[in-house]
């Protein structure tokens, strides 16, 4: 089983009167988190590690924060594409862990229901996705959110697999070329 790890970091500050998005839940607190997109930083931390486990760049290389259309966007498209990408090149996520930092509010409460609705994104069982929390006692941080997100993924196809399977279909050409030559030579035979 060939398996690579991947890496996600993002942080985000917290701004008055904006809603809060984390894990793709709308959390009732008084603060969001600044953004171009609807700041989900959870989210973004876990799509730059699907991303990295594959070598297929980070977020901004898809999502650039110059591009209008990603204004306010859900952060779940850019989830999605990220494993869209990790599919594309052979790879199945096993599991992911992340670790939030933040003051408030308390994820304890809702980490449930996050992992949950996280794990329905990508498809995969609750088991597969963990989210902890930390806060950030001492570092003078509570306006700011962070978020650490780690992923090991699994390769399912064979890259000899693929590449053998189009020299078949070519070789169907070929056969069906040879086929047609030899009709269009032969006057009687109805093609
Ligand atoms: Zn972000």
């Amino acid at each position: 089983m060939e398996t690579r790890i991947g890496f996600g970091y993002d942080s985000h500050v917290f701004k008055k009167g904006v809603p809060l998005h984390l894990g793709g839940l709308l959390i009732d607190h008084p603060d969001g988190l600044a953004g171009h997109s609807d700041g989900d930083l959870l989210l973004h931390a876990i799509t730059d590690a699907l991303l990295g486990a594959v070598a297929a760049g980070d977020i901004g290389c898809y999502f650039p924060p110059s591009d209008p259309r990603w204004k306010d966007a859900d952060s779940a498209i850019f989830l999605g594409k990220a494993v869209e990408v990790l599919q594309h090149s052979g790879y199945r996520i096993i599991n992911i862990d992340t670790t939030l930092i933040l003051a408030a509010p308390k994820i304890g409460p809702i980490a449930g229901k996050m992992r949950a609705h996280v794990a329905d994104l990508l498809a995969l069982g609750t088991d597969q996705v963990s989210i902890k929390a930390k806060t950030p006692e001492g570092l003078k941080l509570d306006h700011v959110a962070q978020c650490h997100a780690v992923v090991l993924v699994e390769r399912v196809i064979d890259p000899e697999e693929l590449k053998s399977m189009s020299a078949v279909i070519e070789n169907q050409s070929q056969i069906e070329e040879v086929v047609d030559d030899l009709l269009s030579s032969v006057p009687a035979l109805p093609k």
